[in-house]
């Protein structure tokens, strides 16, 4: 009887470019398997990822069926499942890609020890970054902690081209994937701006390529240019790897020399996901813990109104609350955007950027383990690589410098289109006539400041100082 063996699929949610797949074709008849883990070591899922998840599994199971493989999906704790399905498969090999966090390497190494211990092949591949987190290190061997001198050494890496798809057995009819994770009913409406899976994701890379790259690396901070990759959930899931991207981008750049210096951009961008996985690598849960030390001596305020207007888009600040507005509506956000949004919380607000990253986690559609604790930390300035605290974005000039026609406010904050421009990033400084002009009542449809931002610029500078 031929051999089996069991792909187990985590982040890495594609054919094309997946070595744990290809080695168990290599090794025989394939059945694919996907965890909703449920391990208390494990940071569960949010919301918004869960609604991705189970779109991405359905279309994953289409065209695994083509090439002739199953894919189960169960949830509950890892270990429990993985030989439990090695077991029903009667599989003599489990093969997976790596994954990075201290919880998960833990999980991994424990499956690969027993698998082993009872007869079975276990491998592990790396799938899911341009360079694995302990493949690279400064001259001293360390980890780097700043990102320049990374993506400096990262740029040089001969970085492995991706293994085409495999075309193996006859196709199969694929059974119809109900995962039974729970979706949540809000984010029924992320249907219409996503499509996940990896088709959707290969054909959105190609598009960026031919119609976006040229304006990237000039206009990628304006939220209404659309001329970002829009690739980060393809890429959280793994429906693309970082290494077909990288290796696109690089024969778009010896084709078009004229795009080479927007690809540079691009890849050096795509690389801080990398520089944030050596961080989830090597620190202790970036999610809960400061990576400088001094910062978990912080005396965040407590202030749950204000966390609540600002999960809401109600804060009164029209370009923070068109950005938790479109997320709240889209699952995702503008860069830009998000940097202002979390310098509101953590800096005007005083408030413990991890709140932040707890809502960005249930609400982003491209939540990443890695990605999302590293940019919070970032904007907090507790980070190794951070924007220093006293660097505290003001939401008025950055709306009037990012969104100047805007067009981002009056897209997600309709109760202000009819404002003029000049008000129309501080309505609370707009006088009267104007605002009945506008239909804008600052007590009854949208709501005036949360904090006032020079007292509470001052504020959060002194707690900076009592560090
Ligand atoms: P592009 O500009 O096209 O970039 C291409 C790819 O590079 C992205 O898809 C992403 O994978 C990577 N990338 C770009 N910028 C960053 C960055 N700063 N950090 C890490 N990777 C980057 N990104 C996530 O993927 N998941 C998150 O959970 C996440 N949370 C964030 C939280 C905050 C507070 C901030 C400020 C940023 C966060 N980011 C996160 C980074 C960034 O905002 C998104 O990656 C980006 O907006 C995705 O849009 P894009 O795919 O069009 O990006």
């Amino acid at each position: 009887m031929a051999s089996t063996a069991l792909v187990w699929l985590r982040n890495d949610l594609r054919i094309a470019d997946n070595p744990a797949l290809v080695a168990g074709l290599a090794h025989g008849r394939v059945v694919a398997l996907h965890v909703e883990a449920t391990d208390e070591t494990l940071r569960r899922r949010g919301s918004a990822s869960r609604w991705w998840l189970n779109r991405s599994l359905r279309a994953l199971a289409v065209d695994l069926a083509d090439i002739g493989v199953r894919l189960v999906t169960a949830e509950g704790e890892s270990e429990e499942i993985a030989f439990e399905t090695l077991r029903a498969h009667g599989a003599d090999a489990l093969f997976w890609n790596r994954r990075y966090g201290p919880a998960e390497r833990e999980i991994d190494a424990a499956i690969k020890l027993r698998g082993r211990s009872e007869g079975i092949a276990v491998e592990s591949f790396p799938g899911s970054v341009l360079v694995e987190p302990f493949d690279i290190a400064t001259g001293s061997g360390g980890p780097y902690s700043v990102f320049t001198p990374f993506w400096k050494t990262l740029r040089t890496r001969n970085i492995a081209a991706p293994r085409s798809a495999p075309s193996a057995a006859p196709p199969i009819s694929p059974d119809a994937v109900d995962t039974g994770y729970r979706t949540p009913t809000w984010a029924t409406k992320f249907d219409e701006h996503w499509q996940p899976g990896e088709r959707a994701a290969l054909a959105r890379l190609h598009s960026f390529l031919e119609h976006q790259l040229a304006g990237y690396a000039d206009q990628r901070d304006f939220p209404t240019h659309s001329v970002t990759s829009q690739l980060s959930p393809h890429l959280a899931f793994g429906e693309i790897s970082p290494r077909q991207i990288w290796h696109s981008a690089q024969s778009v750049a010896h084709s078009r020399p004229e795009a080479a210096a927007a690809v540079d951009k691009f890849l050096s961008e795509l690389a801080w996901r990398d520089f944030n996985y050596t961080q989830y690598f090597h620190r202790t849960d970036i999610a809960n813990v400061p990576m400088q030390e001094r910062f978990s001596r912080l005396s965040w305020r407590e202030d749950d109104a204000a966390l609540a207007a600002w999960k809401q888009g109600r804060t009164g600040f029209p370009i923070v609350d068109a950005g938790m507005r479109e997320l709240w509506a889209t699952g995702t956000m503008h860069n830009r955007v998000r940097m202002l949004v979390a310098s509101l919380v953590c800096k005007n607000l005083l408030l413990d950027w991890r709140l932040g990253e707890q809502w960005f986690w249930d609400t982003l559609v491209d939540a990443d383990p890695a990605s999302n604790p590293g940019n919070w930390q970032w904007v907090a300035g507790s980070g190794l690589d951070a924007s220093p605290f006293f660097r505290i974005f003001n939401p008025v000039t950055q709306g009037e410098r990012f969104d100047a026609d805007g067009r981002y406010v009056r897209r997600w904050v309709p109760e202000l289109a009819l404002l003029p421009n000049e008000w129309l990033h501080e309505p609370f400084e707009a006088p009267p006539a104007v605002l009945r002009a506008a239909g804008v009542d600052l007590e009854a449809n949208y709501p005036a400041p949360i904090v006032d931002l020079k007292m509470s610029r001052e504020r959060a500078l002194e707690a900076l100082k009592q560090l």
